[in-house]
């Protein structure tokens, strides 16, 4: 068998580019997903098989990254993921390491060759991985009030994240409240450089009585030495690692055990072929792996499931809800949120299709997020709208109040 062609289908998954949260009742979180896309893959073999995948990573220009890359795998045999990953890789040392972009490209060529294995072989990815460790994967959804985290439990939700970055005690607390001791809660701190690492600590202990399954970038993932601190004084499961990619990329948190839980992103680490090396070495540690999902979009969350189906210290999967129509529309088999899992897909490769009427029907209109629409009246210097990753201290009594 050999690759004949490399296809990429880019589409718009969110509103207009500068529409926000005010203007856009389908954006869940403000302007950040309204700029953005989701980039599929797809790998054709002269044995008629076309395998799919999916990267992110700043999608626009991941799929010229892609087209770069396609003459290099075109007559190439799509069976041997691990040379031809290779391949790549060295085309890319001469750019210099190209960190989540880079790996993104290589993350849907790599994942639409396993989906090509697995229809050759008639069996699906997670067969290929090793064999299934459970047969259902756990989802956690995401809730910024109350209200809506009574809602996600109400729809069988067990695991729910809040972002910290506004009053993250109190809002944790009201959630708790309104939930109950058996769901589990995450916080996530979307690392902001603003936040002190001595903050990050201050949190972190007001946080723990809430018993957290983990809390979640309480500090710039560049700063590796703030997350020892935060990871040697506080008593709650560390998690980081959604911004970094490949095995490389994601080792120092796992040798020097800064995290917990480790996060990457399954569009952009590098592939099924890096997840379940960084896995395996996550396991080597104790550390458990929860891949980030916050940019994916339905294609890579197929293969995150493949995944967890096969590796044994698999935590639980992010699952974006409710943001777009289309993430229901563009795939089939759709999955399904039951009792707080998703049912591990049985068909041969990844075992899912994409509906490029859908892809057509909704053009890139842009990628790059706005922080705080001026419409909003939001990215107000010193003020709680101000961007997440500007934005100065202010008020810290009240940040860390209960
Ligand atoms: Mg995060």
């Amino acid at each position: 068998m050999k690759i004949t062609a490399i296809e990429t289908l880019l589409m718009h998954a969110g509103g207009p580019p500068t529409t926000s949260i005010a203007t856009n009742p389908t954006a869940q979180s403000g302007s950040v997903w309204a700029a953005r896309n989701w980039l599929f893959v797809k790998v054709h073999t002269d044995a008629g098989i076309v395998g799919i995948g999916e990267c992110s990573g700043w999608p626009r220009i991941v799929e010229t990254a892609v087209r770069d890359l396609a003459p290099l795998l075109v007559g190439q045999d799509p069976t041997h993921i691990e040379r031809l990953w290779g391949r790549m890789m060295g085309a890319m040392m001469g750019h210099g390491m190209l960190g989540t972009v880079g790996a993104g490209a290589m993350t849907g060529i790599d994942m639409a060759l396993w989906d090509i294995k697995g229809k050759a072989l008639g069996t699906p990815v997670w067969n290929l991985l090793g064999g299934k460790v459970r047969e259902r994967i756990r989802v956690y959804g995401h809730a910024g009030t109350p209200e809506r985290a009574r809602e996600l439990v109400g729809r069988g939700f067990t695991a729910i994240k809040t972002g910290g970055l506004s009053n993250p005690v109190e809002r944790v607390a009201a959630i708790r409240e309104a939930v109950g001791d058996d769901v589990d809660l995450m916080v996530d701190m979307h690392g902001p450089p603003w936040l002190t690492t001595k903050d990050a600590i201050l949190l972190g202990r007001a946080l723990e009585p809430f018993k957290l399954l983990f809390f979640e970038d309480p500090v710039a993932p560049e700063n590796r030495n703030g997350l020892k601190r935060v990871q040697d004084a506080v008593a709650i499961p560390i998690a980081a690692g959604e911004r970094l990619a490949t095995i490389w990329g994601e080792r120092e948190l796992i040798e020097q055990e800064l995290v917990d839980v480790i996060q990457p992103d399954t569009g952009r680490a590098g592939g099924i072929t890096q997840m379940r090396k960084i896995a395996a070495m996550a396991e080597a540690h104790f550390i458990s792996m929860a891949p980030h999902s916050g940019s994916l979009g339905p294609v890579g969350e197929y293969a995150a499931l493949h995944l967890l189906a096969a590796i044994p210290n698999a935590l639980i999967l992010e699952r974006i809800e409710d943001d777009v129509a289309v993430r229901d529309q563009v795939i089939w088999p759709v999955p399904k949120v039951v009792d707080g899992h998703i049912e591990v897909p049985d068909r041969p490769g990844l075992g899912v299709e994409i509906d490029e009427a859908i892809v057509a029907r909704h053009p890139s209109l842009g990628n790059v997020s706005v922080p705080g629409h001026p419409d909003d009246g939001a990215y107000e210097p010193g003020s709680w709208d101000e961007h997440v990753y500007v934005q100065s201290r202010f008020r810290r009594q009240r940040y860390f109040a209960p």
